[in-house]
């Protein structure tokens, strides 16, 4: 490094709360990613550390003792922020306090529903203001089917609200995928022809729940997915870093759409704590680190791959990205998006 030349910021510098989602970036299954504990125990000593999670069936509480049990020994219940309690934000704007409230979900959607001052029912017969949805294992036909009768009525004719706590298609179980709340809430759309409004994540209402909470100015969201996680986190204004330890893989990084496109690209937790390489741009040229690409016509060659497959993954999709096209429109080399990353 020349002396004339900046020490890269890391992506934490500056950051006032890190929001991190939980499935493939602090643990996979039952146990934690590498590297992941010791990297947010650390990010947590000078900031707030939230964690964003869309499932609507682990109260904040469980969710907490069980970070504290892999190792976030200071995680408490009000750290955790659930797509139920982004789903009472969202009520709270169209119901009033004290009013009744059919779930469709289990015990830990109740729990926020009387925490936020609803009353809980379970049948449509007991004239409900409006239908929260969210996902347990117990809803079944009967669940469905209160809400079909509760929401029978148009809104624009009078019909009351519907809130979904999230809409992810599946959820994964140890015996494979299996339907998740998106799918359960599907089924009433279909019966009843009307939409939604959902809490989580990739809407806007789980995210703007975390920043009140933490009263953040500057907070950095972590997650897996760019479809969720990282859409949802540039929606609501949040600069975001994508780490490779979960679902999408580089290969989805470069093909990633103006609306999901990444703040970092980080290999792992760790990389939080390093200087944050600069895009350089000199002619044709995009550098980051010691890896270089250019892109020629519909062809991306890759100039110099330099010694970190990480900075070539960077410098790939910042030259993509740069230039508006989609991603049909080139010839990727294959070196380009080799996936030495861990996965779960
Ligand atoms: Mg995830």
């Amino acid at each position: 490094m020349s002396l004339f030349s900046r020490p890269s910021a890391t992506p934490l510098d500056g950051v006032d709360a890190v929001l991190a989602d939980l499935d493939g970036v602090v643990y996979a299954g039952p146990g934690a990613l590498p590297h992941a504990i010791e990297s947010l125990n650390r990010a947590g000593e000078k900031r707030r550390l939230g964690y964003i999670t869309n499932n609507a069936s682990r109260r904040d509480s469980v969710v907490a003792e069980h970070l504290r049990e892999l190792g976030l020994e200071a995680t408490r219940p009000e750290d955790v922020i659930t797509s139920p309690q982004a789903a009472m934000r969202l009520l709270r704007d169209r119901v009033p306090q004290g009013a009744t409230v059919l779930v469709v979900g289990g015990d830990g959607l109740v729990h926020e529903l009387e925490k936020a001052g609803y009353v809980a029912t379970r049948s449509a017969d007991d004239a409900p203001a409006a239908v929260v949805q969210g996902f347990a294992p117990e809803v079944g036909w009967a669940q469905l089917a209160e809400a079909a009768y509760a929401l029978a009525t148009p809104e624009e004719d009078g019909g009351i609200p519907w809130i979904a706590t999230n809409t992810d298609w599946t959820i994964p179980q140890a015996r494979g995928i299996a339907p998740g709340n998106g799918t359960l809430v599907s089924a009433v759309h279909t019966a009843v022809g009307r939409l939604a409004t959902v809490a989580g994540k990739p809407e806007r209402p789980i995210f703007d729940e975390a920043v009140a909470r933490f009263g953040a100015e500057r907070p950095l969201f972590i997650g897996d997915r760019l479809d969720t996680d990282i859409a949802g986190a540039q929606a609501a204004g949040i600069r975001s870093a994508l780490v490779l330890t979960g679902i999408d893989r580089p290969k989805h990084v470069l093909a990633a759409p103006a609306t999901s496109r990444p703040t970092y690209i980080v290999g792992d937790l760790r990389e939080l704590h390093e200087p944050y390489p600069e895009v350089r741009t000199k002619g044709e040229l995009t550098s980051v680190g010691r890896s270089s690409v250019r892109i020629d016509g519909a062809d991306i060659v890759i100039v110099e791959e330099g010694d970190r497959p990480v900075d070539l993954l960077r410098a790939g999709a910042a030259a993509i990205w740069a230039t508006g096209r989609a991603i049909y429109g080139f010839r990727v080399p294959e070196r380009l998006y080799a996936d030495p990353f861990h996965r779960p």
